[in-house]
């Protein structure tokens, strides 16, 4: 199972994905990415003739949320176009092959595509010190199969808050003695696009960007994509208007709660979390966590398990932890003048003056 070497548009042809859909999925991914509009065409051009990378996808200490996230999706979507455009030759929940076969499949596909496959890591794994026991495949620690793996790989996509700061397995008091991938990799290019689990739009623009552009996305201090990690859930959020005229749901069930007031005194941790929920929301675009009626948790965020209190409001104190989380991640929203916030207002900019770019506009100019 290696990468097939005809490009993308002769893949999608194969698979009877039309055109139109095509250029639907471009037109999609580049006002994600707050691409200006006349980049789309040659963004398509690019993704069209792109030859599809080989793909391995190594799942550590996770729990599944973060494929689950990329496949569960209502088809068509540019979730399931974006798996037509790589070749995932190695996936332990995917993929068909078990046992020695696939443990073959992947030694393989690093031989054939060594210096230009793409890995994708979910879960963190316990560190160099830990007891490598702690987390194998086919008998190999997750670090030994990390560092093999990512000898020949030309970019790391690390998937999910577990893989991209450490998560739930390395919160207090971390017994596995997990890291998080960017802890050990540091001469690789790296994006994290961390959430539990991710937004699967943003996995989506990640690999979309890396195919049409051969490079990854600009990033923010945490490795994220920036198109997607550079505003807050605040800044983005349909409740702010409640914020700021200080109409806040004191308990899940009152008045306010009913009446879709701000969620900040139930804890919720939206101004001190940068990700695309808002925007991209979940479930098709359905709904997403607020609009259900429950507080951000800040599951994109490092640390956001050791910081705890989910229920507290932010102006309460916790702990340390919380304390660096806020200094960090809420810098932008609640103190300003950061680098940060710099970066974060260019791409606000460059997205405010994006013009909506039809479907029907590209295919008359392609
Ligand atoms: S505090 Fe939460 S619910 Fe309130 S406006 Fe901000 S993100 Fe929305």
């Amino acid at each position: 199972m290696t990468a097939k070497k005809h490009s993308v548009g002769e893949h999608l042809r194969d698979q009877g994905v039309s055109r139109r859909a095509f250029l639907k999925f471009c037109t999609a991914s580049a006002s994600l990415m707050a691409l200006p509009p006349g980049l789309i065409p040659a963004m398509a051009a690019a993704l069209e003739q792109a030859r599809r990378p080989s793909v391995i996808w190594l799942s550590f200490q996770e729990c599944t949320g973060c494929t689950e996230s990329l496949t569960r999706s209502h088809a068509p979507t540019v979730e399931d176009l974006i798996l037509e455009m790589i070749s995932l030759d190695y996936h332990h929940t995917l993929q068909a092959a078990a046992g020695e076969a696939a443990e073959a499949a992947r030694e393989q596909a690093m031989k054939d595509n060594f210096g230009n496959y793409l890995l994708i890591v979910d879960g963190s794994l316990p560190g160099p010190d830990a007891n490598p026991g702690y987390s194998t495949i086919a008998g190999v620690s997750n670090y030994a199969m990390l560092m093999e793996a990512v000898e020949g790989a030309a970019a790391v996509i690390a998937v999910g808050t577990c893989a991209a700061f450490g998560g739930l397995p390395e919160a207090a008091p971390n017994p596995t003695g997990a890291v998080a991938v960017m802890d050990l990799i540091k001469d690789k290019p790296l994006v994290n696009v961390s959430g539990c689990p991710p937004v699967p739009m943003v996995i989506s623009g990640v690999l979309a960007h890396y195919l049409a552009f051969g490079r990854l996305p600009e990033l923010d201090e945490y490795h994220r994509p920036l198109a997607f990690f550079g505003q807050s859930i605040h800044d983005r959020c349909y409740r702010r208007p409640f914020y700021d005229k200080g109409l806040f749901a004191e308990t899940f069930d009152d008045e306010g709660a009913r009446a879709g007031w701000c969620l900040y005194r139930l804890g919720c941790k939206g101004p001190s979390t940068y990700n695309a929920c808002a925007t991209m929301r979940w479930n098709a675009g359905t709904s997403w966590p607020i609009e259900a009626g429950h507080p951000c948790l800040g599951c994109s965020e490092p640390r956001f398990w050791d910081a705890g209190s989910f229920y507290a409001p932010l102006s309460v104190p916790t702990d340390l932890s919380s304390t660096q989380v806020l200094t960090a991640g809420a810098a932008g929203a609640l103190v300003g003048g950061t680098v940060a916030t710099l970066a974060r207002r260019t791409v606000e900019t460059a997205a405010a003056s994006r013009q909506p770019v039809t479907a029907d506009e590209l295919e008359q100019t392609l």
